[in-house]
């Protein structure tokens, strides 16, 4: 077994304060990762005022200039790349490997020199004789970016580089959870970033609703609860804010009779599992035609049982720990309720009480009732309930019925099939023969309660803009 080592982070010992602070945890194996400031209230206020009085000389830099800016934080986060998946690793629990720690800081490399690439230029809307309309995207001002613990570095990328791309400044409000790595991340963007346009504020919920009331922010990027998406909503009410919500999931995957399950088998697990099934649009309900029932259900349990579970650090796990305790409870409650219920355990579903660490074993529940618990609720871990369809428009009725739509999925062998599917289904995104497959060009977002406004591409500049019309 090879096990990378914790070095002493110097990183680390930048973000940290000098005493004090609040103790940060592994979720793996319980010791010490560091501790954090907490930011207060005023704090705050503070951080908002810098970045406000920063605003506009960033936004009069050249766009060129914010491109070039942008890509030289890219450099700089992969000069700190395995730095920063260690720590990210150790905060978060997720392991350096798979489609995990390293690849989040990968991830946000290229996020950020994507969004780079794109400019968002003025639209000619009218342009006739009596007159000529021009269609200008202005930066907002301040955008207040507040994140969840699950793709804490990722997530982060996603609100700031974006913002920063368009001349806003930002104040970000990292998760309770995993504040250390969105505030190593900030300290290596700000080695490339002029003074105060981007601010972390590390700091619990009051800290994120004071951001979410503030006058002077002018945004607010949101990706956590639905719960909590409502309470911002109603709090950035008052001074009518610009908000994307991203919000809690439960995607759909709809396998249809003409697919290959061993050749599926992968894509699907990975769909579910990625992150340790800690991701909004992760495939989180399956429903498999009777005809390939007990095949597929082979197939996904011959890939749990390739796919090491363990401790971040050590080099071969591809699953790691529940992030926090709640989180492991409200996975634990999901899948005792579908036992309860009849539901049969493929694997997994036992969990060692005693063991260290947040470890919930990976799961896969057949035979459920489509409306059973673990289907409808969204689990947020490694558990994957897998429903036995006999009609399509069926399992397309219950694929939708649910009030969230983040993402979904359609798996089969006949393009025109699996396109009409997809039709049919309700989500900000379906994908066929994959699930979760985002790319930083391509606009991400939820329907229904699982949010709005988009992510990414020139679609996402537009919602960190102030459109502004001139005519003449
Ligand atoms: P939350 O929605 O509670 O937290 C997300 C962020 O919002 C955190 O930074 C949190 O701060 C902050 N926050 C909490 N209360 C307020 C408030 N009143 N005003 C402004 N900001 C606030 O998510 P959790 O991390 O607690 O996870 C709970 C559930 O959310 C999970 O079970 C999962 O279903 C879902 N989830 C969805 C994610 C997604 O990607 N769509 C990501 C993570 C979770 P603090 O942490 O300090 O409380």
């Amino acid at each position: 077994m090879t096990v990378t080592d914790a070095p002493t982070s110097s990183l680390l010992e930048r973000i940290q304060p000098a005493e004090g602070g609040r103790e940060i945890h592994d979720p793996a194996t319980g010791e010490l990762v560091g501790r954090t400031r907490q930011t207060t209230v005023a704090d705050l206020d503070a951080a908002v005022a810098r970045a406000k009085a920063t605003q506009p000389q960033w936004a009069a830099v050249s766009s060129q200039e914010r491109a070039e800016a942008l890509n030289a934080a890219a450099e700089a986060l992969e000069a700190h790349a395995e730095e920063l998946a260690i720590l990210l690793s150790r905060e978060q629990g997720k392991p350096l490997n798979g489609p995990n720690a390293r690849f989040e800081v990968s991830a946000c490399v290229s996020w950020l020199r994507a969004t780079a690439s794109f400019t968002l230029e003025p639209e000619v809307i009218v342009d006739e004789e009596s007159g000529r309309s021009v269609l200008h995207w202005r930066p907002l001002g301040v955008v207040g970016a507040i994140g969840p613990w699950n793709w804490p570095m990722m997530i982060s990328i996603w609100q700031i580089a974006p913002s920063l791309r368009q001349g806003n400044t930002v104040v970000v409000k990292p998760s309770g959870y995993t504040p250390l790595s969105v505030l190593a991340l900030i300290e290596v963007l700000n080695t490339a970033l002029p003074a105060d346009v981007l601010i972390a504020v590390p700091g619990r919920g009051d800290v994120g609703e004071r951001l979410s009331a503030h006058p002077d922010v002018a945004k607010i990027m949101f990706t956590g609860s639905t719960e909590t998406g409502k309470s911002i909503i109603k709090t950035a009410a008052d001074t009518v804010k610009r908000m994307t919500m991203e919000l809690g999931g439960n995607d759909a995957g709809i396998v249809l009779d003409d697919a290959d399950p061993k050749a599926l088998a992968d894509d699907i697990f990975w769909g579910a599992f990625i992150n340790t099934g800690q991701t909004c649009a992760a495939l989180k309900r399956l429903y498999v035609p009777e005809s390939l029932y007990d095949q597929v259900c082979e197939a996904l349990v011959e890939v749990a049982q390739q796919s090491p579970m363990g401790v971040g650090l050590e080099e071969q796990n591809v699953l790691g720990p529940v992030q926090n305790k709640p989180q492991w409870q409200i996975v634990a409650d999901l899948v005792a309720s579908a036992k309860e219920s009849g539901a049969r355990i493929l694997i997994g579903g036992d969990p060692d009480e005693n063991a260290t660490g947040y470890f919930y074993p990976t799961t896969l529940v057949a035979d459920i009732d489509p409306h059973q618990r673990l289907v409808t609720e969204e689990q947020f871990g490694p558990a994957l309930p897998i429903v036995k369809y006999t009609d399509l428009d069926q399992a397309i009725e219950w694929a939708n019925e649910l009030d969230v739509a983040l993402g979904s999925s359609v798996w089969g062998t006949d393009p025109d099939r699996t396109e009409d599917v997809a039709a049919r289904l309700v989500a900000g995104s379906t994908w066929i023969n994959k699930h979760g497959a985002i790319d930083p060009r391509v606009p991400f977002g939820g329907a229904k309660e699982s949010g709005f406004g988009v992510e990414f591409g020139i679609h996402g500049l537009k919602e960190v803009s102030q459109p502004h019309v001139i005519t003449r």
